[in-house]
């Protein structure tokens, strides 16, 4: 018997607003400081603390994050949406209840495209809700403590349709929401610090079968990668369990990245039931057809509009535009280089293949240089112009591939200019045609032998004469150049 996976993602974004959902403390730490840096309980007040006879005031900057999101995604918007209490207990959580919503949420009804190799898909959303985050307990030896500076800051969780088929399919979708809510400018988009986390919905059934199997649900992914190794685990462990006749226990999981494996949290009967009511301190929200205008109009391009434009205007190739595109501040960088270079490349040389160069520089160096370092594309010390100036030059043949990937390198770890870098590692590529001529001519009387065999119709003998001219100009010579001068002194001469 074959199967097939069926999965739904449900994923939390952190909204980037300044002060939380219900009270007026910062909602993430100072510029520069990271969450695990900041002081502990240094951002709280008796309304995120739950103190008795404190009441919440609902920050209007969150309604207009979800608008954007719910918008974005062609979801029709509901108003009026209601609040309301998730109860459960946990020492996070001093309320004793989450804020979230519940039967009436925001948003719902809308979908996110994503691109396979065998064309878009279509998953469609269920629904977009706003909720508050709970605080952190910190365990210190035999004791456990709580920071709350994480309490009341403003989520959206985003619920798909279990439309997802595979594990590509779950992180493209990962993917493709990250870019929309980094371009929307709703969320910081920091994977480690959990901005961005996913719970996988996975269930398996026999090919053919119309009914659902048992779901289980893996935790607070927050990668790319691992969305893809933890649903492997789990659509494997599940087929296997249903091969041998044991039975899917509804439960929760987590992902074990280290050995690549699910494991229990909670069994479904252990988990609570939650009460949901409509929160009595919190009115309805009500929304406008005017604000959801205005926030419509002021939607900026989004990943794959931009994505499109990319491809119809440089003519690159879907897969590079979605790459680029994975990424505000990345596509962002790339237009920008190519607003450098457009006035200052040579007539014949044409955009599509700066922008195709450029490109390249970037998803592979680039993109390499800051996983290897562990830093994100805002960090780096090479500026637009700095890319823009190297790709013209390597497009002119200026500089050798390994030359231009040598000087990125430093611009990416050191900063400085390219001209600097160039002259400072010698890998100026000479292509002054009277210069390399005459060396030219002095190694081929050198090697007179071997040209005369070149010249009888021995093709081969060229990788050797280009050799030894190279090693004379110190590797600065282009190859494809001496290459064709010496046909062109064989041909005279001839
Ligand atoms: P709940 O109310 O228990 O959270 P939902 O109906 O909201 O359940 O579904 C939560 C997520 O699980 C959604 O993303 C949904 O698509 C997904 N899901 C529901 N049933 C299944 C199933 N049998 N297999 C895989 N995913 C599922
Ligand atoms: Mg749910
Ligand atoms: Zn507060």
């Amino acid at each position: 018997m074959n199967f097939e996976a069926v999965i739904g993602l449900e994923t939390h974004v952190q909204l980037n607003t300044e002060s939380k959902i219900f009270c007026g403390c910062p909602a993430k730490p100072r510029t520069g400081v990271s969450v695990a840096d900041q002081e502990i309980n240094s951002s709280i007040c008796p309304v995120c603390t739950a103190q008795p006879g404190t009441l919440p005031v609902l920050n209007q900057k969150v309604v207009e994050f979800a608008l954007r999101a719910g918008l974005a995604t062609q979801c029709s918007i509901r108003s009026p949406n209601v609040f309301a209490r998730k109860n459960y207990f946990y020492p996070d959580l001093p309320k004793g209840y989450q804020i979230t919503q519940f039967e009436l949420p925001i948003a719902e009804n809308g979908f996110i495209l994503i691109d396979l190799p065998s064309g878009e898909k279509k998953i469609r959303l269920k629904r977009i809700h706003i909720e508050e985050d709970a605080g952190k307990n910190v365990h210190y030896g035999p004791y456990s403590l709580v920071n709350l500076n994480r309490a009341g800051v403003p989520l959206i969780e985003v619920v798909t349709e279990p439309d997802l088929s595979t594990p590509q399919e779950a992180s493209q979708y990962m993917k493709a929401l990250y870019a929309l809510v980094t371009y929307l400018e709703i969320c910081d988009g920091n994977l480690q610090e959990g901005n961005f986390r996913c719970d996988a919905n996975v269930s398996v059934r026999p090919i053919g079968e119309s009914r659902l199997g048992t779901r289980v649900e893996i935790k607070n992914v927050n990668s790319f990668r691992y969305i893809e190794k933890a649903i492997e685990y789990e659509i494997h462990r599940q087929v296997e369990m249903i091969r041998a006749g044991k039975r899917i226990v509804q439960e929760t999981r987590g992902f074990d990245s280290a050995r690549g494996v699910t494991q229990t949290l909670r069994v479904k009967e252990e988990a609570e039931e939650y009460r949901y009511f409509p929160d009595p301190d919190l009115a309805p929200i009500v929304i406008s057809d005017r604000q959801i205008e205005l926030v419509r109009v002021a939607l900026p391009e989004l990943p794959r509009d931009h994505q499109k434009r990319l491809e119809s205007e440089y003519k690159l190739s879907s897969y590079d535009a979605s790459v680029l595109t994975t990424d505000k501040t990345l596509a962002v960088f790339f237009d920008q280089c190519i607003a450098y270079m457009r006035p200052k490349a040579k007539p014949e040389a044409d955009v599509p293949s700066l922008a195709k160069s450029c490109c390249n520089l970037l998803t592979t160096e680039v993109l390499r240089f800051l996983t290897e370092n562990q830093i994100e594309m805002s960090e780096v010390k090479i500026t637009p112009s700095d890319l823009g100036e190297l790709t013209l030059k390597w497009v002119a043949q200026e500089v050798s591939s390994t030359g231009a990937k040598k000087v990125l390198e430093k611009l990416l770890s050191e900063g400085g200019s390219v001209e600097l870098w160039v002259t400072k590692l010698g890998v100026k590529q000479e292509n002054n045609d009277g210069e390399l001529m005459k060396i030219v001519e002095s190694v081929l009387a050198e090697n007179g032998a071997q040209f005369k065999e070149y010249c009888s119709g021995k093709d081969k003998v060229i990788g050797f004469l280009v050799g030894q001219i190279m090693k004379k100009t110190g590797g600065k010579a282009n190859p494809s150049k001496v290459q064709m001068l010496i046909a062109d002194i064989a041909k005279k001469s001839g």
